[in-house]
This record gives structure tokens, sequence and C-alpha cells, in this order.
């Protein structure tokens, strides 16, 4: 599932492509992606794209209009925003012919992903967007230590729940714990405001070098531009249960933790 870098490398992508654009015709050929008015007006057509924000692992379409008529896209598993050539490929749900002559499409063969539209950026804000977490680029020591104080369960699951703290998913909480050098199944509660800083001054590091190459390409995830992630080649703990600690050449240990193969380095991680 694409977390906050590969998120934010379909926003750099996408924002080049269709900002200022007029959308000149929306067809919709699953209306059941969709979630609110499912309309071609409510997605956009007829008006002009002013910007792409994202928010957690979220992104918003917002046109250049007064209430801002906004498109909320999840990618879920397997969606992908994409530039298409050819007018009809498999499994295309929604598409935007653009006034530049390209065409955007929203893909998604496994269907967890999806589109909801609002017809003000307020409303998306109010109804979906304050549910969630600070953003993890953004939020602050003093945040994540008032989240994680009022939950017992452990740093791995507190650090996934998206209402804590919004855009970590399992690779890059896996890789956080161990840049941070901290288990990941310590309770959350007992970290301490050290712990907090270490760990946002990390995630923020982490996040920063994984959107600079691109997000990481496991399995679906490609940029707009149908180019793939190298962040991958970079996974220090991730999906490497049994190889040798970069650092100190432990095995690393898997086991699982808030329903997810965790891993992490029993030496280095304390
Ligand atoms: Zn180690």
């Amino acid at each position: 599932m694409p977390e906050l870098p590969e998120v934010e490398n379909v926003r750099l992508t996408l924002l080049p492509l269709v900002q200022g654009q007029l959308v000149r015709k929306v067809t919709i050929c699953r209306p059941d992606i969709v979630t609110g008015l499912a309309t071609p007006l409510s997605l956009l057509q007829g008006k002009v794209i002013g910007d792409v924000i994202r928010h957690g692992k979220q992104l918003a379409i917002i046109a250049d209009d007064p209430s801002q008529t906004t498109i909320n896209v999840h990618l879920g598993m397997t969606g992908r925003l994409m530039g298409i050539s050819c007018p009809f490929p498999k499994h295309c749900h929604v598409r935007w012919q653009l006034s530049n002559t390209d065409t955007l499409g929203f893909i998604d063969p496994r269907r967890f992903g999806g589109l909801w539209t609002f017809g003000a950026l307020a409303d998306l804000q109010d109804q979906r967007w304050s549910k969630l977490g600070p953003d993890a680029l953004v939020i602050t020591p003093d945040q994540l230590a008032q989240g994680l104080a009022k939950t017992k369960r452990s740093l791995k699951a507190a650090l996934l729940d998206q209402n804590l703290l919004a855009g970590l998913g399992n690779i890059y909480v896996d890789e956080l714990c161990f840049n941070a050098k901290i288990r990941p199944d310590r309770i959350a509660c007992a970290l301490t405001v050290d712990d907090c800083r270490l760990l946002v001054r990390e995630m923020r590091k982490l996040l920063k070098t994984a959107i600079k190459r691109g997000g990481s390409t496991l399995r679906d995830y490609v940029m707009v531009n149908g180019q793939s992630g190298k962040f991958q080649n970079l996974h220090k703990v991730y999906g490497r249960a049994g190889n040798n600690c970069v650092r100190c050449k432990t095995p690393l240990h898997g086991q699982l933790l808030a329903g997810r193969t965790t891993v992490f380095c029993p030496h280095c991680q304390q």
C-alpha cells in the first residue's frame, strides 16, 4: 500500500500535469468507486484545476473556483492516478480529459481505493481529514508524545494508527524504528519525550530521503508518469527478516506485531 513518500511522489508528478488545466470532459465508468456525488461536475468537469494537496496517504485535487470543489483520492492497495494514452485501459474507473490534450485516469484493479467528492475543500477537511492525526512530515514531538501517551498498544501499532499520525504504513514504521534504535514492541505510552524527539527527527529524515528517491515500489505503485520508485533498494529492515543487520551483523528478527510482519534488530534496537 502506498505510504506518505509514494503518495507525495504521485502528488509531485501529478501537479505539473494538471495545474491550471481546464477539465474538458470527465468519463465515469464505475460510479461505485465514488463516495458522494458522482457526476461529471462533482468530478471537476468544466473547472480549472488549482492545486493538488496531501494529508498522510490521501490526496485532494482542488478546483480553482470560489468554493474549491474537491476530489479526495485514496489509492488504497492498487490504486493509481496516471496519464493514460489508450482510450479505455483496463480497470480505469474515472478519466479526465484535460485542455492540454493529456488524459488522466484513476485505475484500481482491486478497488480498495476510491474517490470522495466535496463541494468545498472545507467539507473534506471537516468530514475526513480532521479525523486523521497530524501529517508525519509536520507532526511535532509534543503532538507525537500526546498521541503515544494515550495508548498501551505497541509502538508499532500506534505509529500505524492513522488517527494518531497520518502517513506511515508497515515499511516506514519498521525503517523508522530501526533508524531511531527503538524496539517496535515497546509499549507506546512508556516512551519518553526524548524518544519522541528522536522519532520525529528520524521520521522527517527517513521520509524526505524516501521522497527524493521516488518512494518504494514493491508491487503496484508508480508515479503519474509511470516511473517506479527506488527507495526499496535502501530498506534496512523491511522484508529482511533473517538477514544480517546492516549495522551490527546480528540476524534481524521477524515477528507478528499489530497483525503485521515486523522486522527489527534485537541488538541495535532497545
Ligand atoms: Zn543491529
